[in-house]
């Protein structure tokens, strides 16, 4: 069945509480009640739709938690004050000390970092695994396995996911699936998929601009009233909330994210195929050649493209550093980490963001010295951003 989660959250028609065409900022960090009872049960959880205090639930950020949970089709949504805050809470509200995790070895730097270095301390353990290799997925398997954990497109590798099959995993032992969609928001739906819990950080495509940091779980009405309980919710006691006024300016920006998705995934299309022919190491799933490209194209909702994120292996890192700074001098965009920014970004992940993973590691999963990570950007010639890369690349 076609979903468009687009349209999916132009039919919440959401609109401000005087008429406004956006939803009204929240500017309180608490709220009146008129009865002390009311009071009590909305600190208990039980009164729908009423506020208490911003660190808990407040309206500008409920406003964008339900326009996620209409995008990825789950029954709710959660917004932290960063992608890790996501990626964290949700894990430590599923998992106790004695509790297994299985991760794809290949994931954001901090996620692995913090699965690796952070997790074991409370006597988590944690299984890496190559995540499109379902059979190992299956022999970790424990009993206490409390969830899988992968990237729906892995970082930096793009590797792409096969969640169907790893839901049927998880559900066979009583784990949770979770999924990071950051690279993919539109364009791959894990909940429809099977996924449990969908983790974003929305710093990058979602809110496009560069101009904060932000995240959000996606996931059933239990899960996020865990989330939130006074007593032992992670996001109430961590406390990694995020400020109306971002929230507000996120849930904008997400009103144009189909039009941007479908632009940087014909731009990335694009270099893709170009530099194919030329003859570059290049990985995008778009890519007939890409290992998982079918089950890509069979996975995805249908017009948003395969992505704006594609890696090129240089493999040197002098040579990639070289071929960056002249790309940055020549205009075609920014030598910086992070990514789905209207401008196109690159780095070399070794190096940068997936410099948490240890150099052998590195080696095993194939990631070279030279992988140059590129975020496309929504260049409106990219044409000639393809000649000027060549130029950097052939001087
Ligand atoms: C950036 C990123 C994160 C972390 O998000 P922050 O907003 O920086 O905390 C997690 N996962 C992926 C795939 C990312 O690209």
């Amino acid at each position: 069945m076609k979903f468009n989660p687009a349209k999916a959250i132009q039919d919440l028609k959401q609109f401000g509480e005087f008429g406004g065409v956006n939803p009204s900022i929240t500017d309180s960090s608490t709220y009146t009640f008129l009865e002390g009872e009311t009071m009590e049960d909305t600190f208990h959880g039980q009164m729908e739709g009423c506020f208490l205090y911003s660190r808990h639930w407040n309206p500008s950020n409920k406003y964008l938690a339900d326009a996620l949970a209409a995008m990825e089709s789950t029954e709710s949504a959660w917004i932290t004050a960063s992608g890790m805050a996501a990626i964290t809470c949700a894990l430590l509200q599923l998992c106790q000390s004695g509790d297994h995790i299985i991760t794809s070895v290949t994931t954001y730097g901090g996620t692995y970092a913090f699965l690796k270095n952070w997790l074991p301390k409370y006597n988590i353990d944690v299984s890496f695994v190559n995540i499109t290799n379902l059979e190992q997925v299956k022999k970790a398997m424990r009993p206490n396995t409390k969830v899988i954990y992968t990237e729906s497109v892995t970082n930096p590798l793009l590797q792409v996911s096969n969640i169907p099959e790893l839901k049927k995993i998880a559900d066979s032992g009583g784990a949770k699936l979770m999924v990071d969609n950051t690279f993919t928001p539109m364009i791959l739906s894990p909940a429809r998929l099977g996924a449990d819990l969908v983790v974003y950080s929305m710093t990058k495509f979602i809110n496009v601009k560069n101009d904060c940091v932000a995240g959000a779980i996606c996931g059933s009405n239990e899960f996020v009233d865990q989330l939130s309980n006074v007593n032992d919710g992670t996001a109430m006691l961590l406390g990694p909330v995020l400020d109306p006024l971002r929230s507000s300016s996120i849930l904008k920006n997400l009103n144009t994210l189909h039009i941007r998705m479908k632009q940087h995934s014909r731009n990335a299309m694009y270099l893709a195929e170009k530099m194919e022919e030329y003859g570059l190491k290049i990985n995008y799933p778009g890519l007939q050649k890409h290992p998982q490209h079918k089950l890509h194209t069979k996975l995805m909702n249908p017009d948003f493209g395969y992505g704006g994120m594609l890696a090129i292996d240089f493999e040197t890192e002098k040579r990639a550093n070289t071929i960056m700074q002249k790309m940055q001098a020549a205009g075609v965009g920014y030598l910086a980490v992070s990514l789905g920014y209207f401008r196109t970004l690159f780095s070399n992940s070794g190096k940068s963001t997936s410099s948490e993973v240890p150099l052998n590691v590195q080696k095993e999963m194939g990631l070279s010295d030279g992988l140059v990570r590129f975020s496309v950007g929504l260049d409106s010639d990219i044409e000639n951003t393809f000649q000027t890369i060549l130029k950097c690349i052939e001087e």
